[in-house]
């Protein structure tokens, strides 16, 4: 947990969010300001802080929430019809909230 990250706040529940998916290593969330029909985050509850920050230790985790976003995408129906999976990466990479998160955008032509 860090000190004034949204994030660990929404994780450890001090914000109220509702978790679309949880386990023991990430839970998923609606973006607030959505970009797509489908618009979910995939957060590790670890906090680090992007991309830049993974260590090896992390590569399982971060080869979880992969597989995760895909269950995702079809829960949501967006795996027929495509989506996008992807990590902005510190301030010229668009990134805004500095905890680790994989964007999961989608939700075209459903049908
Ligand atoms: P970034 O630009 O850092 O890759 O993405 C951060 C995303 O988090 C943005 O798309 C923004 O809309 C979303 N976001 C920021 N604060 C909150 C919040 O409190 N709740 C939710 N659900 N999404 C948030
Ligand atoms: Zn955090």
């Amino acid at each position: 947990m860090a000190a004034d990250c949204i994030f660990c706040k929404i994780i450890g529940k001090e914000i109220p969010s509702e978790f679309i998916y949880e386990d023991d290593e990430m839970i998923a969330i609606r973006d607030i300001n959505p970009k797509a029909p489908v618009h979910l985050l995939i957060i590790p509850r670890k906090h680090i802080r992007s991309i830049n920050d993974l260590e090896a230790v992390d590569e399982a985790l971060v080869g979880r929430m992969m597989t995760v976003a895909k269950g995702l995408a079809v829960k949501e129906k967006t795996d027929k019809s495509g989506y996008r999976v992807f990590f902005n990466v510190e301030k010229g990479g668009g990134q805004e909230v500095f905890h680790l998160h994989l964007h999961l955008v989608g939700g075209f032509d459903r049908g």
